[in-house]
């Protein structure tokens, strides 16, 4: 106990950039203010935030003036230790503050803000009650109970009746100390009302509680003698180790196996979390997982309501033990202490990077430091396992289990490279098809299969130009071309969202002569009509996919076979499960090759083989056409040659060479200013700053690709820091030096972001 003089000081974090606030807690909050717990603070002239403490103490700060906590919001579950720890770690590694960090872990309901106490405590959040209605203090017993019937039956028979219906949901045997939802005994306001005066029925609010579950899964997938030595094998190495690499190929069963970990954790009073990299994705697997998990099952995403994230925050937060938290990204942060184990899925697709605003956090590896924390384990799923990921696999870090054949007797599909440039020069190209390619969707549609057809959409984007004197359509805020939408007949920036007319005549030369170019899944769609002109065509990407619920439309309306073919982009690879799918075309791989980042045959790697695993999932075999002008690429080849090790290999050889991760740590620095010349010097300025600390490890500066966005001009520097030296002593040289910066004269408004780990 603190004595009665000594005061108590919280630190709060509040969902801003910057942090270190702290306030005096009033004696009489003194209980309800302990590390974790929600609370409501004045800040500045008369604005009013929720924060989060973290952490309480007697010693007084080094500040003047103290202000005080207004009150606590004890009806939000404290933040436990293990998440407050996580919120720390990911604020101290991916260099941002707990604050933003807290801006994402915590759903905005539960953080209200405003510029009155008053204002705020309208938006607190409240524990969703219920009306109970129960008997009254003078129907307590037998006697007075059938007394009151007696005296109603005679001089009021609707309240006569109402109570007789309330009696009997209660139970007609024993009525007494027993409530009922109102919404159940559905009586009318009136006669509620005076039955209540005449003290017959009580009413009360009752919190809404966890639902019941049952303990037992029925009808657990009965496993595959390889799935069953898979199963084995990762459990073996949990004995040993923390997180474990199932690499299994597409259609190899992997859900099946999590299953059963999932059950045997949930059986055992422990929390599962199961990431996924996609929403559409949960939503497919909810709906397959739910006839085992039933309710227990919470999923969680970005698109939800409020009050619906919010249910499921609480949900995960407060979980005694034996919940499924189903999610992307974000829900890393949803789960308590008694997390048992993490599941995360098609564990190296790039959206688990969170790289546009702070805090730019992989939740697969905060998973693993999740785990870490809560003792619990982490498995990772994939067909084709980040080589970060592999790295630590083959080098004993993480356990390996390999997954080879396919469940249920399916086969991996052929695969086919269909060369570009042979087939133009003998005439066996229509449009952006190769006769190959169209053949075999004949095939399959005539024997009543499916088709997709993947088109990257990166770079290749439909856009206008002048067949006179070449002007093309720009953003004015941005350093890109406008996209073209033949839907809308208008011009947009897939970066600011700038959007124009197609304008009649060409701007610079005044001739009608403005004409779409490049090609894009829309293009695709439009020519394959006339090869195929009784085929169902749909189409899905960021445009026709504008919502989740359209999302999960066109990809329910494929999976029930109401669409022949679909045609679309990256959106498509993911790994959906679709029984029908014959043949997978790869129109263009090309522009998969292309990039200029060290990634990239990695992700082209990724990518044909996430989209070949598309076909033949079921018994007849599937096949795969690859249409490219390189046709001896090497990733090509491999990839046609479901070749992981080989990619693997040749790809590791050029990143140890070239010094790229995994054999280093990459900080990308990102400088924006309105002005080209101040970020151009502020960047020279940085680079020659951290030459001086880090040598030749520091690349750049140079501007990206898109060096322009939203009127800002953009520089780039890399720093690349060993993987044996510590790396949050490098991180806090780097944060030093970007104070330094803006502490000179013409650089304080230049904006400065860095991104650990980029993807
Ligand atoms: P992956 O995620 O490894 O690509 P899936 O888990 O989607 O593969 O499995 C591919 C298909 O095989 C799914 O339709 C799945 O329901 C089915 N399947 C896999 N294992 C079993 C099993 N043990 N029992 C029944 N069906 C299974
Ligand atoms: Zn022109
Ligand atoms: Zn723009």
């Amino acid at each position: 106990m603190a004595g009665c003089n000594e005061k108590i000081y919280a630190e709060v974090i509040l969902p801003l950039f910057s942090e270190g606030y702290t306030y005096l807690v009033p004696p009489g909050l003194a209980a309800g203010v302990v590390p974790g717990s929600c609370v409501v603070v004045p800040l500045g002239k008369s604005k009013v935030y929720t924060g989060v403490v973290r952490s309480v103490g007697t010693e007084a700060p080094p500040a003047g003036r103290m202000r005080e906590i207004i009150s606590v919001q004890d009806q939000v579950p404290v933040v436990s230790p293990t998440r407050l720890k996580l919120w720390e770690w990911v604020a101290d590694y991916y260099m941002c503050t707990v604050g933003e960090v807290m801006r994402v872990a915590l759903p905005s309901a539960l953080k209200p803000s405003g510029w009155s106490g008053e204002e705020v405590a309208g938006k607190e959040y409240r524990t969703p009650t219920e009306t109970h209605l129960a008997l009254g203090p003078a129907a307590s017993d037998e006697s007075t109970l059938n007394e009151a019937f007696e005296k109603l039956s005679k001089r009021a028979r609707t309240q006569y009746e109402s109570l007789l219906r309330l009696v009997q949901l209660l139970g007609e045997d024993h009525p007494f100390g027993r409530s009922v939802p109102r919404r159940l005994a559905d009586i009318p306001y009136g006669v509620l009302h005076q039955l209540q005066l005449k003290g017959l029925v009580a009413q009360h609010e009752v919190k809404v509680g966890p639902v019941a579950v049952e303990s037992e899964f029925a009808g657990l997938p009965h496993l595959s003698p390889a799935q069953e030595t898979a199963l084995q094998g990762i459990r073996e190495h949990f004995r040993q180790r923390d997180v474990v690499l199932l690499h299994g190929v597409t259609g190899s069963g992997k859900t099946e196996i999590y299953i059963r970990l999932i059950a045997e954790q949930l059986a055992a009073g422990r929390d599962v979390l199961y990431l996924l990299p996609e929403i559409a994705m949960t939503a497919q697997l909810v709906g397959r997982i739910r006839k085992f998990f039933g309710d227990r099952v919470v999923p969680y995403h970005s698109s939800y309501t409020r009050t619906r994230k919010t249910a499921a925050y609480i949900r995960a937060a407060s979980s005694p033990g034996g919940t499924l938290i189903v999610g992307v990204r974000s829900s890393v942060f949803l789960p308590g202490a008694n997390v048992g184990l993490i599941i995360v899925d098609e564990e190296h697709d790039p959206s688990y990077k969170n790289h546009e605003s702070a805090p730019r956090y992989n939740a697969r590896d905060t998973a693993v430091v999740l785990a870490a924390m809560a003792g619990a384990k982490t498995l990772l799923g994939s067909a084709t396992p980040a080589l970060e990921t592999y790295v630590n696999a083959r080098t004993g870090k993480y356990g390996y289990v390999a997954l080879t054949e396919r469940y249920g007797g399916a086969v991996l599909p052929r695969v086919v490279i269909s060369d570009t440039i042979t087939a133009s020069k003998r005439g066996e190209r229509k449009s952006h098809f190769n006769k190959q390619l169209l053949d075999s969707i004949s095939k399959a549609l005539d024997d009543g299969r499916q088709v997709m057809l993947f088109q990257n959409r990166r770079g290749f984007s439909p856009y206008v130009e002048c067949g006179q004197c070449g002007w093309t359509a720009s953003c004015p805020n941005c350093n890109v071309t406008l996209t073209y939408h033949k839907s809308g007949r208008n011009l947009r920036c897939h970066y600011c969202g700038h959007s124009a007319a197609l304008p009649d005549r060409c701007p610079a030369c005044n001739q009608p002569s403005v004409e779409p170019r490049g090609f894009g899944t829309e293009k695709i769609e439009t020519e394959l009509e006339p090869f195929f002109p009784q085929a169902r065509i749909e189409r899905l990407d960021r445009d026709t996919a504008t919502s989740a619920t359209r999302f999960e439309r066109i990809i329910s309306d494929f999976e029930r076979g109401r669409t022949d073919i679909l045609v679309g982009t990256q959106m498509i690879t993911k790994g959906f499960d679709f029984e029908g799918v014959s043949v997978v075309g790869v129109l263009n791989a090309d522009n998969l090759l292309a990039y200029p980042d060290f990634r990239a045959s990695e992700r082209a790697f990724q990518l044909l083989t996430q989209v070949a695993g598309r076909a033949g999932r079921r018994e007849t075999e599937g096949l795969v056409v690859i249409q490219t002008s390189q046709p001896k690429h090497p990733v090509i080849v491999q990839a046609a040659a479901g070749d992981y090790a080989a990619m693997a290999r040749g790809q590791l050889d050029e990143r140890r060479e070239f010094f790229y991760p995994p054999f280093c740590r990459i900080v990308s620095i990102r400088l924006r200013h309105r002005d080209a010349q101040v970020v151009r010097q502020a960047a020279a300025a940085l680079a020659e700053r951290l030459r001086l600390i880090f040598g030749k490890r520091v690349c750049g500066p140079q501007p990206p690709p898109v060096d322009r966005i939203r009127g800002e001009f953009i520089e780039s520097v890399l720093l690349k820091v060993e993987r044996e030296s510590p790396f949050s002593k490098a991180k806090k040289l780097l944060a030093a030096e970007t104070r330094e910066l803006h502490r000179q004269e013409g650089f304080r408004q230049v904006s400065v972001t860095c991104d650990v780990d980029p993807i």
